[in-house]
């Protein structure tokens, strides 16, 4: 049994659905727009209970979710009103989480100019 639905989304500073599984068929059921956003992953086995990696899609994020379907077993998503906005919230959360599988701080897409909104790293 796995300890992901321990896992709150509570507290967020952005709102979050899920968790729900990281699988074709759960994601294309239930993520069914082409649109930018973010989510958080965790792993199928959860043994700490964290969320363990937030990212962001510019574009189409059930795409880019499944992406991700060999190495966690579970996300947690919302839609972004645009690519700034996805970023915008990548940033909120990455530095809310502080997730352990994310190598470095979130970059900013390309040729936006935008800042992170709580570290104002470029
Ligand atoms: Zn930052």
């Amino acid at each position: 049994m796995t300890t992901v639905s321990a896992i709150s989304v509570e507290g967020l500073p952005v709102a979050l659905e899920g968790p729900i599984k990281l699988d074709h068929p759960t994601i294309n059921r239930v993520i069914t727009e082409p649109r930018p956003g973010v989510y958080i992953l965790v792993s199928e086995h959860s043994a700490t209970g964290e969320f363990e990696y937030v990212g962001r899609a510019d574009q189409a994020v059930n795409e880019r979710i499944l992406e991700w379907m060999n190495s966690f077993g579970w996300v947690f998503w919302a839609y972004a009103a645009s690519t700034e906005d996805a970023y915008l919230k990548e940033c909120q959360l990455y530095h809310h989480v502080n997730p352990s599988a994310n190598a470095r701080h979130p970059e900013s897409p390309e040729g936006s100019g935008l800042n992170c909104p709580v570290c104002n790293e470029a």
